[in-house]
């Protein structure tokens, strides 16, 4: 259903990957989405991710989830979580990509923006993009792409937020563009997402 989607907006579906937004649900959703081909999966705390992928280890062992972090990151949690993430999606200040990068030298991380310079919201502001970027390189960090979240009120139209990422990967020669979530995907493959985000469109509604 998902791939019907993609394809529906325009999008190439062997281009895009679909994340697995698994935070709130057991293990067994990671299982069961590494299962049917997603090994992308996301998460957005640093506790449940550290303890999920134990559990996913030891109970279903044949599967090889890329653990994605997606949420608000402290400093003092990235230690814990250093050995099992692939990509770190939120890195949005220097001071964060300096603690992952003693911690996991060389990891691959996004750059997380706040494209429209919403209040109160993570991301870096779209300013201070290129020097993070540039910060972050000369860490020896990985940058692979640009992640974004589109604007809290729903009624808001995304895709301003979205073409002003995309236009900044272009500018940064950054091949992934991490946007879209289950209610805005259309959006974000039309503006030239690379990577969307979803959970409820895949698991339904988070258990709370
Ligand atoms: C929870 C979350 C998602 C998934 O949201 P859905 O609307 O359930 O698809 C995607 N990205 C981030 C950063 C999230 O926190």
């Amino acid at each position: 259903m998902i791939r019907e989607r993609i394809a529906a907006a325009g999008g190439d579906v062997d281009a895009v990957t679909v994340l697995a937004v698994t935070k709130r649900h057991a293990a067994g959703a990671v299982a069961a989405a590494c299962e049917a081909g997603l090994v992308d999966v996301g998460e957005n705390y640093g506790q449940e991710l550290a303890a999920k992928a134990d559990e996913v280890a030891a109970g279903h062992p044949t599967v090889a989830p890329r653990w994605h972090f997606i949420g608000g990151l402290q400093r003092n949690k990235v230690k814990q979580i250093a050995g099992v993430v692939h990509t770190w999606q939120s890195v949005d200040r220097i001071e964060l990509a300096r603690t992952i990068a003693s911690r996991a030298p060389a990891a691959r991380i996004f750059v997380q923006v706040n494209a429209e310079n919403e209040s109160g919201k993570s991301g870096c502001a779209v300013d201070g993009v290129e020097p993070l970027v540039e910060g972050a390189r000369q860490l020896g960090l990985d940058v692979a792409g640009l992640m974004t979240i589109g604007p809290t009120d729903t009624s808001v139209d995304p895709r301003p937020g979205f073409e002003i990422v995309r236009d900044l990967a272009d500018r940064l020669e950054l091949a992934e563009r991490s946007m879209g979530m289950s209610g805005d995907l259309e959006k974000a493959i039309a503006e030239g997402s690379t990577m969307i985000r979803i959970g409820t469109d895949l698991f339904g509604p988070r258990p709370s």
